[in-house]
């Protein structure tokens, strides 16, 4: 499963797989500091990508003001054990997770806006039955995932079900240390 991912990966961490023996690209100069991993999580049509673009923009410039602070959203992953288990077999050692944000928003919610997103994304799957089936998998799957982090203390949930901005203005106030 983790390769299915992989391709996800690569395009957000900017690593290659399996990682190089002598240190990760990003790692070259030994005293920078290990990635900070945020998983961004949350039902399909929560609103991860469009809040992860927003999200991303900001990091961008703060990395822009200290080369040190690498830090790296991945979005819609680990979306179950296997996965989970596949980023704990590659990267321990190699990344910090910091924590999972977390976007809950009502299923229905998601469904309609999936609907929505499928009259112009092209996305086979934004149909309805497909998005009661991937909602299953997600309650079935994924919020384990997210349930395990909460039980560490690693969960920042936002009410998803508010409007773009604001949930932008939520996600933004979050800082990733
Ligand atoms: P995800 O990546 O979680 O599946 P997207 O970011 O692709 O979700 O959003 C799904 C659809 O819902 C998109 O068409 C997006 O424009 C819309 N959308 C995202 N967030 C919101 C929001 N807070 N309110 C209304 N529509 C939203
Ligand atoms: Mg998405």
């Amino acid at each position: 499963m983790l390769s299915r991912c992989r391709h996800r990966l690569l395009l957000v961490l900017g690593l290659s797989f399996p990682p190089p023996s002598r240190g990760l690209p990003l790692l070259c100069n030994r005293r920078l500091m290990k990635p900070l991993v945020v998983f961004v999580l949350g039902g399909p049509g929560a609103g991860k990508g469009t809040q992860c673009a927003r999200i991303v923009e900001e990091m961008d410039q703060t990395m822009a003001a200290n080369a040190q602070k690498n830090k790296f959203l991945i979005d819609g992953f680990p979306r179950n054990q296997d996965n989970l288990q596949g980023w704990n077999k590659t990267m321990d050692g190699k990344a910090d997770v910091s924590f999972v944000l977390f976007f809950d928003c009502n299923n229905e919610i998601c469904i309609e806006r999936c609907l929505e997103r499928g009259k112009s994304s092209g996305r086979s799957d934004d149909n309805r039955e497909s998005l009661e089936k991937r909602i299953q998998t997600y309650l079935q799957s994924t919020k384990p995932i997210i349930d395990l982090y909460e039980e560490m203390g690693k969960v920042k949930k936002i009410d998803a079900s508010k409007s773009v901005d604001e949930v932008s203005v939520l996600s933004l106030q979050i800082k990733v240390k």
